[in-house]
């Protein structure tokens, strides 16, 4: 387990992080190149989820908390201790996502000014195959986590809005609305995108919100929460 301490906040990286990491980025790791791109999608895994947690965490403290951070296999959580109001508990929702699209933002504009299309298979001549993954990696991670991360199923970022949103209603409503877009985005994940991971992935969220909405707790083995 790796801990160590950034802009003062506590981070700790469990050991299943970088097994799902290496997971997710081994698509082709079987060539050479395959394998660097299986190590550039690891180090860009990590730096995009750490600074996604540390627009949560900054936000929380700004706001009078106290944040530590923990990585996880597939995502993290910044965990607060303090008391936030409504629109504050949506800042602070929101900066996680929001670290990921300026992420993107960066890359695509590092790519434009070296002429470097990240929408084409191919880099420019001469361009090291490194700098190219790396920059083509952090651009499209973030770009699709962040828009992920804003689906309304928890315990994603975009159920967290729903239910600052929702506070107060009927608890079971933010349930059934998670799993009924967990069932649809796994639906739209097999049919157009043949991701069969991502599919997996929201059939599971599905399961553990219909669960909860039932009043049944079933412990996310993602978050361990
Ligand atoms: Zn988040």
């Amino acid at each position: 387990m790796l801990r160590f301490t950034i802009l003062g906040f506590p981070v700790t990286v469990i050991w299943t992080f970088w097994l799902g990491a290496a997971l997710l980025g081994s698509g082709s790791a079987d060539t050479r190149e395959g394998f660097q791109q299986m190590l550039v999608f690891v180090a860009a895994a990590f730096l995009s989820i750490l600074l996604h947690e540390l627009g949560h965490a900054w936000f929380q403290r700004k706001y009078g908390g106290r944040s530590q951070i923990v990585m996880h296999a597939f995502g993290g959580y910044a965990q607060g201790i303090g008391r936030y109001t409504r629109n504050q508990s949506l800042v602070i929702t929101f900066a996680g996502p929001a670290m990921n699209f300026v992420l993107a933002a960066l890359a695509y504009l590092i790519a434009r000014s070296i002429h470097f299309d990240l929408f084409s298979i191919y880099r420019p001549y001469g361009m090291p195959f490194l700098t190219a993954s790396l920059i083509s990696t952090l651009f499209w991670i973030n770009l699709s986590w962040g828009i992920l991360n804003l689906v309304p199923v928890l315990p994603l970022d975009g159920g967290r809005v729903l239910e600052h949103l929702m506070y107060g209603r009927n608890p079971a409503l933010r349930f059934q609305i998670s799993a009924v877009a967990a069932v649809l985005v796994a639906v739209a994940g097999f049919v157009w995108l043949k991701a069969i991971f991502l599919s997996l992935m929201f059939c599971y969220l599905a399961f553990v919100n219909w669960e909860a909405s039932h009043g049944r707790r079933i412990r996310n083995v993602f978050t361990g929460q």
